[in-house]
């Protein structure tokens, strides 16, 4: 048997550090293993890489704008090997600053792969030590998944797409979902014909049918192809890249294929069978709202528990957890009112119900919409609209749910998501005085519905 701790937790990303980290200052031994590097996904190949590539990708679109504001420079040329290595730089001082905090917090840390050998014992596989603790906290955070089709190996996943070596002509990107329309506005920023193919009838399942719908007409409308109803039947190598055979029997080639067809809890090969712990239908931790598994030394948080795959939510649970166990101070996080953004092109910014959702759920709904031309717009000649969305309750006036398309729209739905979360309603949204001129004045500015919903359906 090797070292006892209070805590060990496996996996060193965005729940995993702020938990022990917490615990530690707590008073608790704690123990971090992380068989790959210190910050997880978000910081090494997800939230930070990706927003540093979105910004790069958003500069074309600034240089042909300025022009009619009076400037004029050169033909700007772009070298994706430069983002790159930079990107890499930045990733590796944040990497560094993980280790410090984790360092300074008086976590002990390993860098090993760690598999559970009991409810209170993991083994390290490059060591070969066996840890034991009072208590273990699963933080493995979830991993890409690729449908099983022929010759999908030949295709890459956001992993990889943070370190091609150089960036195909044509990309094809597989997926409708956070991740493909992401990258779909990444890649056709840098300059990279790009297409992206969904199975479903409307990418961005899930959000409001106005967003889903506006996005992907302004995506088309910047270049990107979207074929919808299409799925993969086979990939197979060509000389110039990859031949992708679709379901309707059409073909074309690629240089790269990427899939964003979502991410698995990174539950294999973990050792659950050697506890009593209940995974879902997706291999998920199943946890209860104190994120407690059904073995009741062993915790779960993060997008290992495929409650809400979302940085934010991962800190919060972390924090929860050390909180109400080693700080005597039971606390929950709240899963039904989450704000988020999706760094697409045009921008998505989101909290609460969708229209659907609302007329569904409430008797009689409201819906406030503007849709216009931003002032950076007019002079700058694009035809390129922005949207702000307000549904709220005519029965209580309580703002049910904000949606933006539109520039910055991730910073606004941080400011909206505040009074929607202390329950707003919509005449506090109308007793707050605008900030002008800009474009979110037109929260606080819609005076008059745009239309109402009575079980769900127009009525005005
Ligand atoms: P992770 O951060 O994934 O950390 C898990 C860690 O566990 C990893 O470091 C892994 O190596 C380690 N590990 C796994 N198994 C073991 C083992 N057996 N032994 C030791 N270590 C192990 N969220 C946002 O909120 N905003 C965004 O803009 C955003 N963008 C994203 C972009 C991309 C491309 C991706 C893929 C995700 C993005 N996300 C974003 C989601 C976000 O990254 C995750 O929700 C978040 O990282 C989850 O944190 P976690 O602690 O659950 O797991
Ligand atoms: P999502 O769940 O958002 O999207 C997955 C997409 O793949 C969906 O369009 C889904 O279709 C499609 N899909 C799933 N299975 C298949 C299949 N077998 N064949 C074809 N298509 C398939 O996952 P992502 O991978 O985009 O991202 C993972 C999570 O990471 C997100 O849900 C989000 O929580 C987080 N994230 C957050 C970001 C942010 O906050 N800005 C950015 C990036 C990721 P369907 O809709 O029909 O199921």
């Amino acid at each position: 048997m090797g070292r006892h701790f209070d805590l060990i937790v496996i996996g060193a990303g965005s729940g995993g550090v702020r938990a022990g980290r917490l615990a530690s200052s707590y008073g608790a031994k704690v123990a971090v293993v992380e068989e790959y590097r210190l910050g997880g996904t978000c910081v090494i190949r997800g939230c930070v890489p990706k927003k540093l590539f979105v910004y790069a990708s958003r500069f074309p679109e600034q240089f042909e704008v300025s022009k009619n504001f009076g400037w004029s420079m050169e033909e700007p040329t772009f070298d994706w090997q430069t983002l790159r290595d930079n990107k890499d730089k930045e990733i590796q001082r944040l990497e560094g600053i993980y280790g410090n905090i984790l360092d300074n917090a008086g976590v002990t840390v390993f860098r090993d792969r760690a598999e559970l050998t009991s409810g209170t014992s993991v083994k390290l596989q490059k060591d070969g030590e066996e840890l034991t603790a009072d208590r273990i906290l699963i933080a493995t955070g979830g991993t890409p998944f690729v449908p099983n089709i022929p010759g999908a190996e030949l295709g890459i996943t956001s992993n990889e797409a943070f370190h091609l070596d150089e960036l195909p002509e044509k990309i094809l990107i597989v997926g409708g979902g956070y991740i493909a329309v992401e990258f779909a506005g990444i890649f056709a920023g840098l300059g990279v014909k790009t297409t992206l193919a969904y199975r479903g009838p409307q990418i961005l399942r899930g959000f409001d049918e106005d967003v889903r719908d506006m996005v992907a007409e302004q995506m088309q409308a910047r270049g990107i192809e979207i074929l919808t109803n299409t799925d993969l039947s086979a990939l197979e190598k060509s000389d110039n890249g990859i031949n992708v055979t679709f379901d309707n029997d059409q073909s074309a080639e690629f240089g790269e294929v990427m899939f964003a067809t979502g991410r698995s809890p990174n539950t294999k090969g973990l050792g659950l069978e050697y506890t009593d712990i209940e995974v879902g239908a997706r291999e998920e931790i199943i946890v209860d709202e104190q994120s407690r598994t059904s073995c009741k030394t062993v915790f779960a948080v993060g997008d290992v528990t495929d409650r809400a795959a979302l940085t934010p939510v991962a800190i919060r649970e972390g924090a929860a957890f050390a909180e109400t166990f080693y700080n005597d101070n039971p606390t929950f996080v709240h899963h039904d009112l989450i704000p988020t953004a999706v760094f697409s092109e045009p921008e998505i910014g989101t909290i609460g119900m969708t229209e659907t959702q609302a007329g569904n759920r409430y008797h009689k709904v409201n819906v406030y919409k503007a849709t216009f031309r931003p002032m950076m717009n007019t002079l700058g000649d694009k035809a390129e609209k922005e949207m702000y969305k307000l549904i709220t309750d005519a029965d209580t006036d309580k703002v049910l749910g904000v949606h933006v398309v539109g520039h910055a729209a991730g910073e606004i739905i941080q400011m909206a998501g505040i009074a929607v979360t202390m329950g707003a309603t919509k005449a506090d949204f109308d007793r707050t005085i605008a900030v002008h001129p800009t474009a979110a004045e037109e929260l606080v500015t819609m005076k008059q519905p745009s239309y109402v919903l009575e079980y769900g359906k127009k009525v005005e």
